[in-house]
């Protein structure tokens, strides 16, 4: 797609959450673990939306309130206590979470805070025991620099992770405390951002710096992105959740799309000179009696109806794609299925279709009074239900003729997203009285500072300088999660550094690739293989069958792998004593020619000892030979 996003004013900014690997959770000192055995008990719950201090009550709060839910709490004797159920007030702020915050903040340009205070969040979904989520602001004002341009960072909050959701079974829903209380770090970016591909820039940068620490949490949930995206004309939307980095360019993309299409919806509304949407309900259900649809057919013999609404001169528009495989259609179903909890709606954009005829449609048009250029919505489901879901579906058809609701959505694995709720008021906060706020001095300041994790460009610099890495070797090593072990390989005597990281930047891939578990490989292998690397007992060349091999036996050691292949190991002496006979019975050639020599007697040895000696090593060891028996022969 080419759009100018210049022009169409994209504005992007980043909120990132990101999970602290602390010994212990923020306000206890329960471990900072997740389990997936089953939980030793569980507590219930019902949470009530509380009013501000003005009076008023959050609009998302009540929204969440009326469903009607309860929450079931997992957990567990030892890994779990008092604090996350909220039978116990929370401990001071975790120390070492606080110093991991403030490093972040630091190398993010950012000024502390000279207090830091504990505030309460207002939350809403059940996700905390408390309805709240602690959160202290410790930093603000930094920046991260980006070749479009430098981008603002606005704050950096601690807060605790919340709850972790299970499941959801009726109005129940379970999460497990397992997560409830693991630190994290929220920073938000200002919206500085004005394409697709430098929002994931940014994300990357911002990423690398806190990886930087290696004091922060890896694999799958442990950091999540929330967007925010804006065009001009357009709303401001909330996307929560995006999980991998490489989405984040095509869900902002597939944003501007989506506003870019809504607001020519509401043009072309406007043209057609709609005025409003009614909210008269219809029941239909007369026009469906012998109707061959499955789904209509299930509803009514379960007691339910047909029930319609009219969407004055919509034809063609509900039925218009405005993200790939999603239609103004799927969003107004979205907001049903939000209110109601319905599986989905018929429009007639789409009709006749899914066993409905055009005698249906016909008369569905007939009852409710609508002409050809008018959309016809309908809901077969119990009436209060149905009701529910219509309302919801004639309150977004209204936002069309506004252009973009304001909204938070969820993005899908395709970079699409969905309707997830109304936009939240801003955060309700209020002092947490039971934790005593830490005063942040210059002194502890400065010592932080004087001490900083190297930033992601240093250190690649340092591996191409002190390792010989490629750039492009070294970029990939700094995001590896073997870089701590590729550091603590390559300053080991002997051991190639080079070898060690393109074991694991490539050898490794190609092999998870090929379909070999290297998630089973331990640091101890890859330490005992490049140890008999490094006194010459296996060749390179090796290499991929002893990993294979040790993948499938996890628990045995390199030296047993080795054996089991059948690989002969043959030492550098050996291999030095082989070369000294062949110089010699090519005497002639090697005093003649030497160059050729080394050629033909390396020919020689690799053809003998593939895969049991390092090609350079035989090199070297040929090389120093031919030398030394010419030296001996030129001196008699
Ligand atoms: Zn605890």
């Amino acid at each position: 797609m080419n759009l100018d996003y210049q022009v169409l004013g994209l504005k992007v900014g980043l909120e990132i959450h990101q999970q602290l690997d602390t010994r212990e959770k923020l306000f206890c000192s329960c471990p900072t673990v997740l389990r997936d055995d089953p939980p030793h008990y569980r507590i219930i719950r019902r949470l009530r939306p509380t009013q501000s201090e003005l009076g008023e009550v959050d609009e998302a709060a009540m929204f969440e309130f009326k469903k009607g839910r309860y929450f079931i709490y997992e957990c567990y004797e030892d890994t779990t206590c008092l604090v996350e159920m909220d039978e116990e007030p929370p401990h001071n702020l975790n120390p070492e979470a606080v110093e991991i915050a403030l490093q972040i903040a630091l190398m993010l340009n950012m000024t502390p805070v000279d207090e830091i205070h504990v505030m309460r969040k207002v939350v809403i979904d059940g996700s905390n025991t408390t309805g709240f989520q602690r959160t202290a602001r410790i930093a603000m004002g930094g920046w991260v620099d980006d070749e479009e341009g430098r981008v603002g960072i606005q704050t950096l909050c601690l807060e605790e992770d919340a709850a972790r959701k299970i499941k959801e079974e009726g109005l129940a829903v379970y999460y497990r405390l397992d997560r409830l209380g693991i630190p994290l770090v929220e920073i938000a970016t200002a919206p500085d951002i004005h394409s697709p591909e430098q929002a994931q820039r940014v994300a990357l940068r911002i990423g690398q710096i806190l990886r930087a620490t290696r004091k922060v949490k890896r694999g799958i949930g442990t950091i999540r992105q929330d967007l925010n995206i804006s065009i001009s004309g357009g709303a401001r939307i909330e996307i929560k959740g995006v999980q991998e980095l490489e989405l984040i360019s095509k869900v902002v993309e597939y944003e501007v799309l989506r506003q870019l299409n809504l607001l020519a919806i509401r043009d072309e509304l406007r043209k057609r000179g709609v005025q409003e949407v009614p909210r008269e309900i219809y029941e239909v259900t007369e026009v469906f009696k012998n109707t061959k649809s499955k789904v209509i057919r299930r509803a009514l013999e379960a007691g339910g109806g047909v029930y319609a609404v009219m969407l004055p001169k919509f034809a063609g528009l509900v039925g218009k794609e405005i993200q790939p495989g999603r239609r103004l259609g799927t969003e107004l179903s979205d907001y049903a299925r939000v209110a109601a909890g319905v599986g989905g709606i018929f429009h007639t954009d789409e009709l006749p279709a899914y066993g409905i005829t055009q005698e249906e449609v016909d008369a569905l048009r007939k009852a409710v009074g609508a002409s050809p250029d008018d959309c016809v919505v309908f809901i077969a489901a119990e009436a209060e239900k149905a009701r529910k879901a219509l309302e919801a579906v004639v309150s977004r058809a209204r936002y069309a003729l506004e252009g973009v609701p304001k909204e938070s959505r969820a993005a899908n694995p395709d970079g699409t997203t969905r309707y997830m709720r109304p936009m939240p008021g801003a955060a309700r906060m209020y002092p947490e009285t039971d934790v005593p706020s830490i005063v942040v001095s210059k002194t502890y300041l400065e010592e932080l500072r004087s001490k900083l994790p190297e930033l992601p460009e240093q250190k690649v610099k340092r591996f191409i300088e002190s390792y010989g890495l490629t750039e492009d070797l070294a970029k990939l090593m700094i995001n590896s999660a073997y870089v701590d072990l590729f550091e603590k390989l390559a300053t080991k005597p002997g051991v190639p550094p080079v070898l060690v990281a393109s074991t694991f930047e490539y050898t490794l891939k190609s092999l998870k690739r090929e379909g070999v578990d290297v998630s089973k490989l331990a640091d101890r292998h890859f330490e005992e293989l490049f140890e008999m690397i490094a006194r010459g007992r296996v060749a390179k060349e090796a290499i991929p069958d002893i990993l294979t091999w040790l993948a499938s036996h996890p628990e045995a050691s390199t030296e047993d792998a080795v054996k089991a292949l059948g690989i002969v190991t043959l030492s550098l002496e050996e291999l030095r004593v082989h070369v000294k006979s062949l110089v010699e019975s090519n005497a002639e050639l090697v005093l003649s020619n030497p160059g050729r020599a080394h050629k033909v007697l390396m020919g020689e040895v690799m053809k003998k000892y593939r895969g049991k000696v390092d090609g350079k090593q035989a090199s070297q060891i040929v090389l120093e030979e031919i030398n030394r028996y010419r030296e001996a022969k030129s001196s008699e």
